[in-house]
């Protein structure tokens, strides 16, 4: 049995003492928010981080094309050096004889051979 008669309630996020319902575990909704988000600040720098290699993945590829061309050839090891992080990536496509490309955004690439890869710009719909 818990006995609550005594307890002094606090908030969890200021500490100050809360009157009112006894279930009550914020002292008012800023309280609730402010607890909530910082809560939830790892995953959102997670997703920050990652929404930034997507971007800076997406200028690389961009960059490799020449203005009004629709695609190039380039060696792996340059996107390596530009610094491209061939984890993340927005989509792929399979096409039907079974190679992915593989997007961030509107820019993809497609592993050639020999270490080659082929940058491609998506049609735009
Ligand atoms: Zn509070």
């Amino acid at each position: 049995m818990i006995v609550q008669t005594n307890t002094i309630k606090q908030c969890i996020a200021c500490d100050k003492s809360i009157r009112g319902r006894t279930d009550k575990r914020f002292c008012n909704d800023y309280c609730r928010n402010s607890y909530n988000n910082q809560l939830k600040a790892p995953s959102n720098n997670l997703v920050r981080n990652i929404n930034h290699t997507l971007s800076k993945n997406r200028r690389i590829l961009e960059s490799l094309i020449v203005e009004n061309e629709e695609m190039s050839k380039v060696k792996k090891e340059r996107l390596i050096q530009q610094g491209y992080r061939f984890k993340y990536h927005t989509h792929q496509y399979i096409n039907p004889k079974g190679s992915i490309y593989y997007y961030c955004y509107d820019y993809g690439y497609l592993y050639l051979e020999k270490d080659w890869c082929l940058i491609i710009r998506a049609e735009k719909e």
